[in-house]
């Protein structure tokens, strides 16, 4: 999984334990996944705004790993962000999740690489 360009700024962002998103400077709209020009107004021009590392899941499902079949399942789950944004995760704790369940974000290695990881907080809304 090659990281693209427009993508360089979250993975160096994840590399330093932030959790970035872009923001325009046109309008002031945050967007996820990385793209090179605003949907709102076009604008080419963006800067890298950090988030809050909360969220809530929507969604999750138990994903085995594509060759190594022994391996733990991760389970990879969809999180609703207070920012407005969505992004796609893998839950630490899968024994709590449920839809709704509040989360936050643990930039840890998994698999040799840093990843924005969640766990659920203890309390769904
Ligand atoms: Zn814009």
């Amino acid at each position: 999984m090659g990281p693209r360009r427009d993508q360089d700024f979250f993975w160096e962002g994840i590399d330093r334990g932030e959790l970035l998103a872009q923001q325009c400077d046109g309008c002031g709209t945050l967007r996820h996944p990385p793209a090179p020009r605003c949907a709102a107004c076009g604008s080419d021009e963006w800067h890298a705004q950090p988030l809050s590392g909360e969220g809530t899941l929507l969604a999750f499902i138990e994903s085995n790993h594509p060759t190594r079949r022994d391996d733990e399942p991760r389970c990879v789950c969809l999180v609703d962000l207070p920012e407005g944004l969505r992004m796609v995760s893998s839950l630490l704790d899968p024994e709590n999740a449920e839809d709704g369940a509040t989360v936050r974000f643990e930039i840890a290695e998994y698999d040799g690489q840093m990843l924005p990881l969640v766990r659920t907080t203890g309390g769904s809304q």
